[in-house]
């Protein structure tokens, strides 16, 4: 599945349970979020979740913004960079974000980075729309 797809189905997952959960304040929606609770009422929002694995190591642990807001990726590439193809960065140079590179791409890697899975960052950025939280992310 290319990031495109993943992003496009992910968001309509999140859409669903908005919808779902619509009686909620926006703290109580945050709340919901949290992975504790979504591993057991939302099994399939996440792959990981079947495992009980967290993405993060984190018991903070918020899935209200995953993907990350700041997360920019094109699935046909930014550019080339020398051999490789620049697929995907991050917005705002996270100091805790890496690169993956191989031998023809280059990838944002986002596992040291807990910035979009913090409560004090969703309720700065908070918005019900997952899609409009989102609307940089693959603008190009
Ligand atoms: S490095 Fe952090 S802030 Fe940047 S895109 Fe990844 S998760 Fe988001």
């Amino acid at each position: 599945m290319s990031y495109g797809s993943w992003f496009q189905e992910h968001g309509e997952k999140h859409k669903k349970i908005i919808e779902k959960l619509a009686h909620l304040s926006d703290d109580e929606l945050i709340e919901y979020f949290r992975f504790g609770n979504m591993v057991k009422n939302e099994p399939d929002f996440c792959p990981l979740y079947a495992k009980n694995k967290m993405c993060h190591d984190n018991k903070e642990l918020n899935c209200y913004f995953c993907a990350c807001p700041n997360f920019r990726f094109k699935d046909e590439g930014f550019k080339q960079v020398e051999k490789r193809t620049l697929f995907s960065t991050c917005g705002i140079n996270s100091k805790d974000g890496t690169q993956y590179i191989s031998d023809s791409a280059i990838h944002q890697n986002c596992a040291g980075c807990f910035v979009p899975h913090s409560e004090q960052y969703i309720k700065k950025h908070f918005t019900r729309d997952w899609f409009e939280a989102m609307r940089e992310v693959n603008r190009g």
